[in-house]
Parts: C-alpha cells; sequence; structure tokens
C-alpha cells in the first residue's frame, strides 16, 4: 500500500530504462547528456548487474582474423564493416566517457593463435585480403602475421600447437570492474536513479504513459514514465517471447599467481571462441561455448564440466605448458545472439524502446547503442 506521498512523488518518472548492464547504464547517461530535465530511474533485477556487463574478458576488440573471415563468409562485405565500425566508435565513445586512467584501458598488444588446423592456415593465408577490405575504415593495416617459431620467447605457448600468431593493430584491454564502477558513478553523479534488487515482471503501455511493474519483496510495485528503454539483452524474452534472441552462456576461469609468465596483452584464438588476457601474474581464460552449443544456449548461470576441462586443457597443453596453473576462480556470464550479428535497436511501440543482442562485442558497441537508443526513446 502507498502513501500518497509516496504516489506523488516516488514512482513517477520521464523515462524509465530496465536493465543495469553497459547498455541500460549508457543509454541513461546518453538521455541525462540530450535532456537534463529529464527524471531517469534505471531498474535492475538483482543487487549487482546479473548478465554478461560485469562478467565480461574486458576485451577493447573489433575482431580477430578468423572472427572477420567467419562474419565474410556469413554476411556482406558492408556489414562487416558497419560491425567494424560499430566497434571502433562505441571504443571511443566509452573511453572519452569514462577517461583512460579510470577503466585501465591499455594497449599491451592484442594477438591471434593461428594453430596447425586446415581451417587457421587458410586464414592466415587470406589476411593480405582482409587487411584491405578493412583498409577503408581502419585507415591502415589491421593484420600483421609472424612466424610462431621466431617469437616463441616473447610468448611462451606451446610450439606444437601453434603456427604463426598474428598481431591486431587495433585493440586494447580494460578492466571490466573499474568500467562498471566508472559508469555508476557517473550516473549517479548525473542525478540518474538506479534502484537495484528490482525486478521488472511486467511492461504494461497505456495511451497516458507506461507502467513498469516489479517485484517489490513478494508485491507488485507499479513504477510510470512516459517512455521505456528495455536493455535486458538475454533476458529479454520474458517481455518480448518472439523476439530473435539466443542466450549464449560464456565460461571464464581466473587462474592464481604464476611464476615465469612472458605474455602480455590480449589472445583470441578460433574465431574468437576463446580468449585469454594477463591480468598482473594472473591468466583471464574463457570460451568453448562452440564445443556444446545446445547445452551453452540457456539463461541458466551455472557451469558445463565438459567446456570447464576444455578450457583447463588448453590453459595446461598450449597456453602455459610446464608452468602448472592453478585455477583459483570460475564464473559464467549470459549474452545473446540471433539470426544476425548486429544488436535489435528498435522502437517497439509508442513509447518502448529497446537495445539489445549485443553478442560478444557489448563492451565495445554498447556505448554506440546507448547512445542511439537514448535518441530513439528522446525523439
Ligand atoms: C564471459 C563473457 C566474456 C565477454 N567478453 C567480452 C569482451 O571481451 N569484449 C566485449 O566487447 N564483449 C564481451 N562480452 C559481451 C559483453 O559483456 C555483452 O555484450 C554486454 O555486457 C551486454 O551488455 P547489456 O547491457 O546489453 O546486457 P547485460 O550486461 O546482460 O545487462 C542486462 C541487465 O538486465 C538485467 N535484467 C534482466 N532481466 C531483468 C528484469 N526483469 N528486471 C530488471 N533487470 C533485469 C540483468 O540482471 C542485467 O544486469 C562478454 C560476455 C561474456 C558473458
Amino acid at each position: 500500500m502507498l502513501s500518497f506521498w509516496e504516489k506523488q512523488s516516488l514512482i513517477q518518472y520521464d523515462i524509465i530504462i530496465v536493465g543495469s548492464g553497459i547498455v541500460g547504464l549508457s543509454t541513461a547517461l546518453s538521455i541525462k547528456e540530450k535532456a537534463p530535465q529529464y527524471r531517469v530511474l534505471v531498474l535492475e533485477r538483482n543487487l549487482l548487474p546479473t548478465g554478461a556487463s560485469t562478467k565480461n574478458a574486458g576485451f577493447a576488440c573489433i575482431g580477430s582474423l578468423t572472427e572477420i573471415l567467419d562474419d565474410l563468409n556469413n554476411m556482406s562485405e558492408e556489414e562487416v564493416l558497419q560491425l567494424v565500425k560499430m566497434r571502433l566508435k562505441g571504443l571511443r565513445k566509452l573511453r572519452t566517457r569514462l577517461g583512460d586512467e579510470n577503466i585501465d584501458y591499455a594497449e599491451n598488444g592484442s594477438w591471434e593463435l593461428i594453430r596447425n588446423t586446415r581451417e587457421d592456415m587458410f586464414a592466415a593465408g587470406e589476411m593480405d585480403t582482409v587487411n584491405a577490405k578493412l583498409q577503408p575504415v581502419l585507415g591502415a593495416k589491421a593484420f600483421e602475421l609472424y612466424d610462431y617459431k621466431e617469437r616463441q620467447t616473447e610468448f611462451g605457448f606451446s610450439m606444437s600447437h601453434l603456427q604463426y600468431i598474428v598481431k591486431n593493430c587495433f585493440e586494447g584491454e580494460l578492466n571490466t570492474g573499474k568500467m562498471m564502477r566508472c559508469l555508476i558513478d557517473l550516473c549517479m553523479s548525473k542525478g540518474i536513479e538506479i534502484k537495484t534488487g528490482c525486478e521488472v515482471v511486467r511492461i504494461e503501455e497505456n495511451k497516458n504513459g507506461v507502467n513498469v511493474v516489479a517485484n517489490d519483496s513478494g508485491n507488485e510495485m507499479v513504477f510510470n514514465a512516459q517512455q521505456v528503454g528495455v536493455c535486458t539483452n538475454a533476458f529479454t524474452r520474458q517481455f518480448y517471447p518472439d523476439l530473435d534472441i539466443q542466450p549464449g552462456r560464456g565460461q571464464v576461469l581466473i587462474t592464481k599467481p604464476i611464476i615465469g609468465l612472458k605474455f602480455k596483452g590480449i589472445y583470441h584464438f578460433d574465431k574468437g571462441y576463446y580468449y585469454f588476457r594477463r591480468l598482473g601474474d594472473r591468466i583471464l581464460f574463457g570460451g568453448g561455448r562452440n564445443l556444446d552449443f545446445e547445452t551453452e544456449r540457456t539463461t541458466d548461470f551455472s557451469f558445463n564440466q565438459k567446456i570447464q576441462n576444455d578450457l583447463l586443457d588448453k590453459l595446461r597443453t598450449i597456453i602455459v605448458p610446464g608452468l602448472n596453473p592453478e585455477v583459483e576462480d570460475w564464473w559464467t556470464g549470459i549474452m545473446a545472439f540471433g539470426s544476425s550479428k548486429f544488436p535489435i535497436l528498435m522502437r517497439q511501440s509508442e513509447r518502448i524502446c529497446m537495445g539489445v543482442r549485443m553478442g560478444g562485442m557489448g563492451v565495445a558497441i554498447g556505448s554506440g547503442v546507448g547512445e542511439k537508443l537514448a535518441n530513439l526513446i528522446i525523439g
């Protein structure tokens, strides 16, 4: 039961954003930058954002050679270039908004491991063609190929598994936790309200506004706004069951400190399905979704033993052979995919817009998607 005061002053907003991941927070910030007079509320179902934004690897990436080749097989060249542009633009926005030093943005090298497989060797042979295609967008060569044998002492990866190593000249890394902390702090400093532990159960539009119904300790709490932005990524089918969105779980491990690590920077292999980076004296390593697509098509955060075993095996045999790495922690995060690699960014109805389906590139594109979604919302 709400008091007169609560009804009058505490449940009415101009705009409500559902979901406090990178897209929800970036959207709220872009709205406030463009229209500071609006009262903006962000609703998050858990105490912390619980999807992908606080669980990812923190790669500020435009796509590896094998990933871009795979994209060229599945979409038009124009679309591939458009995706690269979106990533570049989004990263620029994120870095300008938050400041490199605040999110530990660094360019310590970004590399792709090219193994002895037929697919990887084909990719190496296609590098010049891919560079030429990307040149108009990047203004310079994206990739450089090196014989792995000649650089082995620099990295320390297994000699027997790798043939080449490809440098990506346009990628960096950041600290995911600091990025999200900065986004939250910035939202608060701009007067954006964030209510956590506030699961939205229904969104009901009528001709005067939108009722956003949240679960408040078992009771319904109805917030009201003129416009709503839905930023719930992999979880959006709870509201729109027919949307072209498939969840994709990602498994990640972090090792205990390892003595004798040689490599620096960020690494991908197998079309971006595997990724690892150095974090101080530790390694963060994740991926392997392609080993068991069916099971990983879930919004459940539990672990997949088959993928965990594969990650451990690759960590020990390919990444740090002979160094006996021990795992300190595991976690999972949930991404959103669909028949297209592009996000769904649209006006759903007169008062509801959405920016969802960020794939494995939300760190890169999230700020740009937030800006476009803000424009859609405030017209
Ligand atoms: C393991 C892993 C590694 C990744 N690595 C990278 C990387 O290196 N680089 C990169 O660019 N991208 C990476 N990504 C992808 C990137 O993290 C995502 O694309 C991005 O975080 C998506 O942001 P989002 O705001 O759209 O969604 P999310 O972060 O999932 O946010 C959605 C939010 O909505 C909330 N929510 C859901 N339902 C409700 C409800 N009913 N009521 C209220 N709130 C609700 C959720 O709790 C969640 O906080 C990775 C993802 C994972 C999982």
